[in-house]
């Protein structure tokens, strides 16, 4: 039995506790706030059992020049800022080519098939039920050729993924979402996907379950971290904790950590937004607008408004450019209300340029372990990511995690 400690309490630090203490060590998780209330609070609450394929960065030179132009409402920059980040996105671009990207999905595909299967028994024993909704979501389709084309594309990843695949015509899907009253050419719609109507929420609930195992959460800031000998020392609102083995869980912070210890994390952060609007009457699930580039989920809170990618500085102020679009989208499809519960959210999606999860042993640091850069899917995989980090912890082979290690992906700076 190994004393370890997560540091972060996102659904990846959160999952990867639980797996290690199932198999019977002894595990503190050390968060400087409330588990669950950063990035893995504010996204758009899907487990994404048809994401076979990683979100690349286009390559065709229409969706470029769209970009380019900022009329897309999918991707905002701002140029100085990508500039900053040229060598990582240059990477990401790179291995967005479609055979790398292929090769790239043979690991991913393998990890999102297992998603909904590793979050049920979490689910089930944190009693967090009724947060979780078992009827997929739609990629809603304004213009009738897009949508052609998105059947296409759709039919190819159901067929190569043998993931379950339905296709709606607007009135099929105006039958099925009454609160929509303006007729679309159609949706594509992806049964098996989960969603869940509080990500904070489950993320707490799942955080409960581990503490009631015996888990133990501590307030504390990673910074503290050091080495001692074999021995890992950390300061929390409780005192000292030391443990033989530290687990870096700590989404798109995880670089900030690492850089101290000689590693430089060729991370891409893509910010996304949310707002909560009122509805009088909601959607039965998440509908993800296509031409506006948003997700608009029904949440506890009301309907969330989540925005795709804005290239930026983590410092750089807030722009509600996307959340507007994606605002004004949504009130052409429905009758949305006025902003409820506060102001916008944002937070980064914590990407790596080949968008695969790091997750293994540290390269240089005996006992230190790595589980972050879930990108897109970081609430879909934390569960998932925890299990095979608990398999290489306790020196079980598995195919999957030596394409996920930290060797050769991870710099060690000069
Ligand atoms: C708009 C948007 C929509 C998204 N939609 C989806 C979706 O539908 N489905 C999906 O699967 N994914 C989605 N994602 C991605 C997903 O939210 C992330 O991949 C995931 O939340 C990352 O989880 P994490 O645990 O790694 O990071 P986090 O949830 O950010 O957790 C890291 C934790 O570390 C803590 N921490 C940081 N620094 C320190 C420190 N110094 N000391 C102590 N603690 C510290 C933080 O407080 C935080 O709790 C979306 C993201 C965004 C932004």
């Amino acid at each position: 039995m190994a004393e370890i400690v997560v540091l972060g309490a996102g659904m990846v630090g959160i999952g990867a506790a639980l797996a290690l203490q199932e198999r019977g060590h002894a595990v503190t998780v050390l968060e400087r706030g409330e588990p669950g209330h950063e990035t893995s609070y504010g996204n758009a609450g899907l487990i994404q059992q048809e994401a076979a394929e990683p979100y690349a960065i286009p390559r065709d030179l229409p969706t470029l020049w769209r970009y380019a132009t900022g009329r897309s409402n999918d991707i905002v920059y701002r140029l100085g800022d990508v500039l900053k980040s040229a060598s990582p996105l240059w990477a990401y671009f790179r291995s967005s080519a479609t055979h790398r990207h292929r090769v790239i999905a043979q690991t991913y595909s393998k990890l999102i098939a297992r998603s909904t299967e590793d979050h049920a028994p979490l689910v089930e024993a944190a009693g967090a039920d009724d947060l979780i909704r078992r009827s997929g979501y739609y990629q809603l389709y304004r213009d009738p050729r897009k949508f052609d084309e998105a059947v296409g594309e759709a039919e190819r990843v159901s067929k190569t993924y043998g993931v379950e695949l339905r296709v709606l015509d607007g009135a099929a899907l105006m039958a099925e979402e009454p609160v929509l009253r303006r007729r679309v050419p159609g949706a594509v719609h992806w049964p098996e996907t989960w969603a869940t109507n509080d990500p904070g929420g489950l993320v707490g609930a799942y955080a409960r379950l581990f503490a009631s195992r015996g888990g133990r959460i501590v307030k504390g800031d990673a910074q503290s971290l050091r080495q001692e000998g074999n021995a890992w020392l950390l300061q929390s609102e409780e005192g000292p904790v030391q443990a033989s083995d530290v687990v870096v869980a700590l989404g798109p912070w995880s670089p900030d950590l690492l850089a101290r210890f000689g590693y430089r994390v060729p991370m891409v952060w893509k910010r996304g937004y949310h707002r909560h609007f009122s509805m009088a009457e909601t959607l039965s699930r998440p509908v993800m607008d296509v031409a506006n580039g948003v997700v608009l989920s029904p949440m506890t809170y009301g309907l969330r408004i989540a925005t795709g990618a804005e290239l930026v500085d983590r410092s750089a102020p807030i722009n509600l450019r996307q959340v507007e679009r994606g605002l004004a989208g949504a009130r052409e499809l429905m009758d949305v209300g006025e902003p409820v519960n506060g102001d916008v959210w944002f937070g980064h999606r914590p990407c790596m340029p080949d968008m695969l999860p790091v997750v293994g042993a540290a390269p240089n640091h005996r006992g230190l372990w790595f589980d972050f850069g879930h990108g897109h899917q970081g609430l879909t995989l934390g569960p998932t990511t925890g299990r095979i980090l608990a398999d290489l912890f306790d020196g079980r082979a598995e195919g999957v995690g030596a394409a996920l290690s930290p060797e050769k992906r991870i710099q060690r700076s000069a």
